[in-house]
């Protein structure tokens, strides 16, 4: 069962490894020295590096899985009926645009900042760094918001929509049409062309972001679960939550994975002390790494058995 409990674990658990590397990505390896210590260490850390190397996390994950995109409809009843487009970014959507029979304004809406609530402003600052979205048309700010179509959600799409990574319900009611910019093959006529506003490329929902993991770890590949209805995707995160939680969060891999990255950093950041305690901490990291990297291709074996099943 999907417990929120097991998710932020999980998810807090990729934020530290993803710390971690950019902990390590920031050490400067002295390629230039010749010793043979230094060569050890360096090989280590692109050894660790290599592990640590998870596709970017801090909300940028670019979702891809092919469920229908719910997450690009939109209904009236938002407070605004899309997501905003930088202004800068219009010259370049126009250009993508005259290569179809339509014009900007089928596809964008300008909204006067000012003849929004004080609190709907409110909710759009939170999500927004509104300065940068703020377009002066004779002197009147501006925000640039996508169109919704009149392409309406279908009822499946609605019933089954996963859940935000805040366990909250996505902004979808019956009224909720496509966005402008989704075409018929539920790709996105932006993002076709590099252009994703900020906004889609941060949203993943809980199915995406578990599916997202898995991929991550090599655990399965986004052909395994192509044409996967909705449904059946959702049903594969809510079990897979629960099966990563249990082999990847015991206390026993995440002390391993702890003390390896205590004695990673020691070695790293004191680099200059007695030769044979260096090696030895050497040893004791590398031989932890091993365990490391042979603990989790087992549990990811496991979990990928046990996932194979839910297909
Ligand atoms: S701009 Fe593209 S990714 Fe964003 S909501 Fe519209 S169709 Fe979806
Ligand atoms: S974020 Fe969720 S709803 Fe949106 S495309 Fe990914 S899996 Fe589908």
């Amino acid at each position: 069962m999907l417990t929120m409990k097991s998710f932020k674990t999980i998810e807090d658990w990729i934020r530290r490894r993803k710390l971690f590397a950019v902990c390590l990505d920031s050490v400067e390896l002295d390629h230039a020295r010749e010793d043979s210590l230094n060569k050890k260490i360096i090989d280590l850390v692109k050894e660790i590096r290599g592990e640590l190397s998870l596709p970017d996390y801090n909300c940028t994950i670019n979702c891809h899985v092919d469920c229908g995109v719910p997450c690009c409809f939109f209904s009236p009843l938002n407070i605004i009926e899309g997501v905003l487009i930088k202004p800068g970014k219009l010259p370049e959507i126009e250009s993508i645009i005259s290569e179809s029979d339509k014009k900007l304004d089928d596809f964008v809406t300008f909204i006067e900042w000012d003849s929004l609530p004080p609190r709907q402003q409110e909710v759009v600052e939170s999500h927004y760094n509104i300065q940068d979205y703020i377009l002066e048309i004779d002197r009147v700010k501006n925000i640039v918001s996508t169109k919704k179509s009149d392409y309406p959600i279908s009822q499946y799409l609605l019933r089954n929509a996963p859940k935000s990574l805040r366990g909250l319900r996505l902004w979808l009611d019956r009224a909720a049409c496509s966005c402008s910019f989704l075409q018929s093959d539920n790709k996105c006529l932006l993002h076709g062309h590099g252009l994703t506003p900020k906004t889609c490329l941060s949203f993943v929902c809980t199915t995406g972001y578990v599916i997202y993991i898995l991929e991550s770890l090599n655990i399965l590949s986004p052909s395994e679960t192509d044409g996967l209805d909705l449904a059946r995707l959702n049903e594969l995160a809510k079990n897979a939550t629960d099966i990563l939680a249990g082999k990847l969060l015991t206390s026993e891999f995440l002390a391993l994975e702890q003390n390896r990255e205590k004695g990673f950093i020691k070695l790293l950041f004191d680099p200059l002390g007695d030769e044979k305690k260096i090696l030895a901490n050497q040893m004791y990291v590398k031989d932890l790494n091993f365990r490391h990297a042979q603990s989790k291709e087992k549990a990811c074996q496991e979990i990928r058995e046990t996932i194979l099943t839910f297909l």
